[in-house]
Formats: C-alpha cells, sequence, structure tokens
C-alpha cells in the first residue's frame, strides 16, 4: 500500500523566480510549494502525496473547493506536487520518527478514479494468490532502490492510461481478472469481451504451460479514452511463469508476444543506463504518447534482466507531471 502521509525531512528550499512569499521545497523525490519561512531545511513535517483524500476538518477547509483530494498544481510556474503540514496537525502523543507513516492516524485515503461498470465487471472471486498482481511504485519514494541499481542495463516502456488486466492459463483453466478480482464471464465485460475478440485462451492453450500475461487496457469507455481508439484494445507488460514462479526478461518477452502475435506497450529505450536521480527520470517522462499526438502518462523502468530485490521486483514508474496537469 502507498504510503500517502507521512513523517518527511524537507531535504531542500529553493527559491521560485518571480515569487517572494513561496519558495519550493524539496521532500523525499518529490517538489513541492510552500509558504516561505513557514519551514526550515532540515525540520520534519507530515508529507502528504498527491491523491490523498483528507477528512473534513477545519484545518483542511482550504481543499473543499478540490473535493479534498491532493492533486499536482502549478504555481509561478512551479510543479508542485503533494503538501507540507506542520507536525502540529498530528493529535498529541504521536510519536515523531522520520519516515512513519501517519495516513491513518489523520484519516486520509487514498482517491481513486470511478470505474465503469464494463470495466468493472462480476467477481469470480478473490485475484488467484498464484500470480503477483499488476503495481508499480513511483519514482520518488525509491531513492534506496536507485543508489542501490543506477548504473544498471533498463528498459522503459510508455505507461499507458487505461485499466489493468491478467490472463491466466493454470493447469487447463482459463481466468480473467481485473487489477483485484477474478470475474466471471459476462457479455458486457470489456476484459472478457478482448479475451474472445483476441483469443486469448486459445493462443495461452497453444504453449502447453502455465502462463499468465497482463497488460493495459485502453479505449472507449476506459479513462475518458485518451488515445481516441474506436473499441478497446490491449498492450501487454507482464509474462509470468506460474510453475517457475518468475517474470520472464524484456528480451523472453518480447520474443513471447511476437509467437502469440499480442501487442506490447511501446518500447521507448531497450538500451538504458539508470540514472540514480529522481529529477532526471521524472523529466525523462516527460514526452508525447506513442499512440496518439498527447502527453503520455509516464514511463515504466525496468532492468532489462528481472531483479528479485528483497524488497520486491524491481520496476516502478515515473509520472509525467504534465499529464497530471492536463488530466487530474
Ligand atoms: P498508485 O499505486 O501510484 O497510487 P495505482 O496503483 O492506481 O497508483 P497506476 O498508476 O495505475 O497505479 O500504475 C500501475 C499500473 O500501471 C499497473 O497496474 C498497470 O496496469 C499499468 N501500466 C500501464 N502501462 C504500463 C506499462 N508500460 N508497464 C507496466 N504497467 C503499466
Ligand atoms: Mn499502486
Amino acid at each position: 500500500m502507498r504510503q500517502l502521509a507521512s513523517i518527511q525531512k524537507i531535504s531542500k528550499l529553493e527559491p521560485i523566480e518571480g515569487a517572494d512569499s513561496i519558495v519550493k521545497a524539496t521532500v523525499l523525490g518529490w517538489q513541492l510549494v510552500v509558504k516561505k519561512g513557514e519551514f526550515n531545511i532540515g525540520d520534519l513535517c507530515v508529507y502528504c502525496e498527491i491523491d490523498s483524500i483528507l477528512p473534513e476538518k477545519p484545518e483542511f477547509d482550504f481543499l473543499k473547493p478540490r473535493k479534498m483530494r491532493i492533486r499536482t498544481i502549478k504555481l509561478r510556474g512551479q510543479i508542485s506536487q503533494g503538501i507540507c503540514f506542520p507536525l502540529s496537525i498530528l493529535p498529541s502523543g504521536v510519536k515523531i520518527e522520520e519516515g512513519k507513516d501517519v495516513t491513518a492516524i489523520l484519516g486520509i485515503t487514498k482517491y481513486e478514479p470511478p470505474i465503469p461498470a464494463s470495466l468493472e465487471g462480476v467477481a469470480k472471486g478473490r485475484f488467484p494468490s498464484f500470480i503477483p498482481k499488476t503495481d508499480e511504485a513511483r519514482v520518488q519514494v525509491l531513492q534506496d532502490i536507485l543508489d542501490k541499481y543506477k548504473g544498471e542495463s533498463f528498459f522503459y516502456t510508455e505507461k499507458l492510461d487505461g485499466s489493468s488486466a491478467t490472463y491466466y492459463l493454470y493447469d487447463d483453466q482459463f481466468g480473467v481478472c481485473s487489477r483485484n478480482l477474478e470475474l466471471i464471464e459476462t457479455e458486457e465485460n470489456t476484459l472478457w469481451k478482448l479475451a474472445r475478440e483476441q483469443k486469448i485462451e486459445e493462443r495461452l492453450k497453444s504453449l502447453n504451460k502455465n502462463y499468465a500475461i497482463q497488460g493495459e487496457i485502453i479505449g472507449e469507455s476506459v479513462q475518458s479514452n485518451k488515445y481516441k481508439l474506436r473499441g478497446q484494445d490491449i498492450y501487454f507488460f507482464n509474462v509470468y511463469d506460474i510453475d517457475e514462479h518468475r517474470f520472464l526478461d524484456f528480451d523472453e518477452s518480447v520474443v513471447f508476444f511476437k509467437n502469440l502475435d499480442l501487442k506490447i506497450v511501446p518500447v521507448l529505450e531497450t538500451n538504458y543506463e539508470l540514472s540514480g536521480n529522481i529529477e532526471e527520470l521524472v523529466e525523462l517522462s516527460v514526452g508525447k504518447s506513442v499512440l496518439n499526438d498527447i502527453q503520455r502518462e509516464g514511463i515504466v523502468l525496468r532492468p532489462l534482466k528481472e531483479i528479485e530485490d528483497s524488497s520486491g521486483r524491481i520496476s516502478f514508474k515515473a509520472i509525467n507531471p504534465k499529464f497530471l496537469l492536463k488530466y487530474e
């Protein structure tokens, strides 16, 4: 789970050109605007990430016009992501420790975009325990991982803004899952409809092995169809070997999907030496989508050879701030 609110140190304060009452602060790998004089470098604060929904309390009234949600904004030309509050917003008795998660203590929840019925589907059961769910951590909270893996050979793909789908074949049983659930086949369900259209069950059966494949569905009725597709389509980004409990490496996955004649997410760079600098990675996320003339949502970075770290699979996203400013 994302740590939406936590106690963090203000690591930098820098002037903003043309502004005298606000300054740019750095917290973790995030950059945001704070009032001048409110904090000093090294101070601890309560930092709340974008997508936090704050409870309706007088101290958060200023967020009412924004439906209590913290979004990416631009102030005096400076992109600002998140909010720093003084420690005094914490209830008394909370132990002050850098890094401490205070999301629940403050009653903060996460904004989730509404899901149309065609994507939500009807649950058959929980997401299968033998397949990892799709998820990508944000680069802004991964400085330790970057320090550890900088210089390694990575590739990155365009992050598509749609809805996640998992298809699997396990001992001849074909299954279709959304982000968190396995779904019953119905006429209306887009994940099943695509499975039938693209003959995914047949294609997986041709392999005689237990695999799960995961991709992003985009198109009509999905995230307001930013890519302006007709109908829907799916672009894959994962192959998981269920018996060997491992994701296929990049080159293996490319061959895998080529053989099955299924599309993969746009590959933007296959020989990228990972930078350890978060700002640089956020800069890399900025650009147009390969699929249409719009700002892309961002990029997903992975090592060319899969790495299973003690913290999990090494794979993360950098979201394009220009995309967030335009669409969120
Ligand atoms: P957060 O955890 O940051 O609050 P979230 O959990 O809603 O947000 P997303 O922002 O949707 O996550 O990012 C992760 C999702 O991105 C994955 O579940 C996957 O469905 C989707 N995705 C889209 N394009 C790609 C890609 N190229 N590679 C990997 N995943 C991708
Ligand atoms: Mn997530």
